[in-house]
């Protein structure tokens, strides 16, 4: 068990009870109203939200009437949001709860998760929140609190770290499991600031943080976007003259594998014909062309998907430099890649 998290939880909890922000939702504890102001925080900041709350519970003030509102009327209260689907999904889970659970909110973080447009978070916040389930709520906010508690340098934005930092925070779950979530997200919101900037002199628990005490807040949390890949489609020629020598070419200095050897090959995948054609615009008299085998080679931010050929020509024209075997072996190293079409 992890003695700093466990050690937080009295003083984050004490330090909530006394710092809460007055939120309209926290009056009650009443499921229906934590549901509606977790799904419309998700994509609206605190302020923003508590006009578009007020309105639309006084509008729709129960499950029941949510689940019986038309949609024009149920988007018209949606209006300023965005993501209608988060509307649409509420009433699918209202009418869900009218019709399988007799219009009582279901009260565990299981029956929770099973209801359209609830995640994870959102049911442990309901769960806890409201039935203090013992079952962590764990957002961005709570995610930056403990890795920099914990002095976590894994990134925060996989789904591999946010499953440990549940793990860790489920063995230390006391019994006011609502109250230590909402303090967790609280504090991550109003002291534990994002960008470097929190204010570790008003936080009830820097004594427990290593960041703290080690001047790593700038650093921590790790965020690492995933960058899009690339997909390229190539095919490759191993072309060999009759003088038995092979033809190769080198690379731009810039860009990938810069400057390198490669065996000549063109952009995409293409019929027999069309690769014909090719060898004579290269000036090449091919007289066979065979496929030889696929391959797929993995770059930092590249996938290269390959048809490789072998080509026997008569010719040997200037575009390509032509190398024996033994020298391709020594002197002009081929990259990985096309090693893969060879073996
Ligand atoms: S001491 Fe600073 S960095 Fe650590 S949890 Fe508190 S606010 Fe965050």
């Amino acid at each position: 068990m992890s003695q700093s998290l466990k050690a937080i939880t009295k003083p984050l909890i004490q330090w909530f009870e006394e710092n809460k922000r007055p939120l309209p939702w926290r009056e009650g504890r009443d499921p229906y109203r934590v549901w509606i102001s977790e799904i419309m925080l998700q994509q609206t900041r605190i302020e923003a939200v508590k006009s578009y709350y007020a309105r639309f519970i006084t509008a729709l003030p129960d499950v029941k009437s949510l689940s019986e509102i038309n949609d024009d009327a149920l988007l018209k209260l949606w209006e300023g949001l965005g993501y209608y689907s988060r509307a649409r999904n509420l009433k699918k889970a209202a009418i869900t709860i009218m019709t399988e659970y007799g219009g009582v909110f279901p009260k565990s973080f299981d029956q929770l998760r099973k209801l359209s447009g609830i995640g994870d978070y959102t049911a442990a916040a309901i769960a806890s929140i409201c039935f203090d389930e013992k079952v962590p709520a764990v957002d961005g906010n709570v995610l930056r609190v403990i890795a920099r508690i914990r002095k976590n340098r894994e990134n925060v934005l996989l789904p591999e770290t946010k499953k440990r930092v549940f793990s860790e925070l489920l063995e230390i779950m006391p019994d006011q499991a609502g109250a230590f979530n909402e303090a967790l997200m609280e504090l991550g919101e109003t002291v534990c600031l994002p960008n470097g900037a929190p204010s570790c002199e008003n936080c009830p628990i820097r004594e427990y943080c290593a960041a703290y005490r080690e001047h790593l807040t700038e650093e921590l949390p790790v965020r690492i976007k995933k960058v899009k890949r690339k997909k390229e489609n190539k095919s490759v020629f191993f072309i060999r003259s009759r003088d038995n020598r092979v033809a190769i070419e080198k690379r731009p200095d810039k860009g990938l594998l810069p400057g390198m050897y490669q065996l000549p090959n063109i952009e995409g995948f293409h019929s027999e014909k069309s690769l014909h054609k090719k060898m004579k615009e290269w000036d090449l008299d091919a007289d066979n062309i065979t496929f030889i085998k696929d391959a797929k080679h993995i770059f930092t931010h590249i996938d290269w998907y390959m048809k490789g050929y072998r080509v026997s020509t008569t010719s040997e024209n200037n575009r390509f430099i032509w190398v024996t075997e033994e020298e391709l072996r020594s002197d002009y190293p081929l990259p990985t890649a096309f090693l893969k079409l060879l073996k």
